[in-house]
């Protein structure tokens, strides 16, 4: 009797023991804030965990291949986004989400709500109405699908703070909610989020001359990280934005494509600047880990 006494205390301390540990690595890693470039294709998908555990999205690609990359960053009981942010309707930021709002149950929604006559647009619309409304169902309130999704119509000067993390909408400087404009590029949401002294600046697929909009805002655009726009198009990542951001580190989301990009136009200007360059279509999926301080690749 004694004997298996001593032997369950044991076991509990070891038990104990393990959590601790495990725990003690638990805090180490909620200090980081996590940035992924994720590798889909010819399109844009960046997947951000914030040291607080707030799981964001900015598009979504022009695949299915999103929801394969979030199955190996989220635990397997986790089908909740804290926040999506669509940059503009087109497909290849878009066809992703639509699996995301099928799957996942999403808290905030961003976009600028602009239309687009296609059939992803109709399918994202009925998507969205969707998640407005509230679920009654007992299992779908068992892990929080009983909540409906939040649409925000993004504008600049709007902020959305994510417990350390601060995401600041740069644009569009209107609210283009229900617009429908011809070219929806440059109706690409850009945002800075900010950590510390790290900054990320996603650009979506905004063109010079919106980038020039930009500038003449008077925003403060500086970055340590700037996502390229337009998937390295020679029509966008001018001079004088280049100039204005200041970035260290360019990534360019890109896959196989018959457009040219990314351009040797915008490698070049990149280059001339010294800004490292990193391409998900060679690199694969771009992993950046912040404390606040300094950005470690992975
Ligand atoms: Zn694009």
């Amino acid at each position: 009797m004694k004997r298996q006494y001593i032997f369950l205390s044991v076991l509990f301390l070891l038990a104990l023991n393990i959590f601790c540990w495990r725990e003690v690595f638990a805090l180490s890693e909620e200090k980081m804030l996590e940035v992924d470039f994720l590798d889909v294709g010819q399109g844009d998908s960046i997947f951000i965990k914030t040291p607080e555990g707030h799981q964001i999205i900015i598009d979504g690609g022009p695949n299915s291949i999103l929801l394969q990359k979030l199955a190996e960053r989220m635990p397997f009981w986790d089908k909740t986004i804290d926040l999506v942010i669509l940059t503009h309707p087109e497909k290849d930021h878009m066809t992703g989400l639509l699996d995301v709002l099928q799957n996942y149950k999403v808290d905030y929604f961003l976009w600028t709500g602009v239309i687009k006559n296609s059939a992803e647009n109709k399918k994202l619309a009925a998507l969205l109405e969707e998640a407005q409304k509230p679920k009654r169902n007992f299992l779908a309130s068992l892990d929080g699908k009983s909540k409906s999704t939040k649409i925000l119509i993004a504008k600049a000067g709007e902020k959305i703070m994510a417990g350390e993390v601060l995401i600041d909408i740069l644009f569009p400087h209107e609210n283009l909610n229900n617009q429908e404009p011809k070219n929806t590029n440059d109706t690409s949401v850009v945002s800075q989020l900010i950590f510390g002294n790290n900054e990320f600046l996603f650009t979506g697929d905004i063109s010079s001359s919106a980038e020039k909009k930009l500038v003449n805002g008077g925003a403060d655009l500086s970055a340590s990280v700037l996502k390229v726009a337009h998937h390295g198009s020679k029509y966008s990542t001018s001079d004088i934005f280049l100039e204005t951001v200041k970035p260290g580190i360019a990534v360019i989301s890109v896959g196989k494509n018959s457009y040219g990009h990314p351009t040797q136009e915008t490698l070049k200007r990149l280059e001339e600047f010294g800004i490292k360059i990193l391409r998900t279509d060679t690199n694969g999926d771009v992993n950046m880990v912040s404390d606040g301080k300094n950005i470690i690749l992975k």
